[in-house]
């Protein structure tokens, strides 16, 4: 066990399989999206995890991408009814929103902890 995953990869990895970004062994979620308290292996406090809308916002572009794209060049080559763009396109954006979701979000986690990223605050200096 280590106390910060030595590369950015493992810190990927273990986030891309919802693993503690410190020990890769114990739990980050509880339930779908939900961070736990800690970890359930090595304790780690996950109370500076906090990926905001980072998530969302990689989703929302390239899953929207995808989705407009594959409608746009539907509609262009086949002019399908509307009935039918809707049978295809409704399915595939929970596809490409929903699966990713969870991924992404362990990811931007885990390299929030390998970096120490965290909000910017002012720190007096003195030798100024
Ligand atoms: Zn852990």
């Amino acid at each position: 066990m280590t106390d910060r995953a030595s590369t950015g990869g493992l810190a990927i990895s273990r986030g891309l399989r919802g693993c503690c970004p410190r020990c890769g062994e114990g739990r980050l979620f509880q339930g779908f999206l939900t961070i736990r308290k800690q970890c359930n292996c090595c304790g780690l406090d996950y109370g500076f995890a906090d990926s905001g809308d980072g998530p969302a916002v990689f989703v929302i572009l390239i899953g929207g991408g995808i989705v407009v794209f594959a409608a746009l060049m539907t509609e262009v080559v086949y002019q399908p009814p509307y009935w039918l763009h809707a049978a295809l396109w409704i399915p595939l954006i929970f596809l490409v929103t929903l699966a990713p979701l969870r991924l992404i979000k362990g990811v931007l986690i885990a390299l929030q902890y390998h970096h120490r990223a965290a909000e910017g605050r002012l720190e007096r200096r003195d030798d100024l």
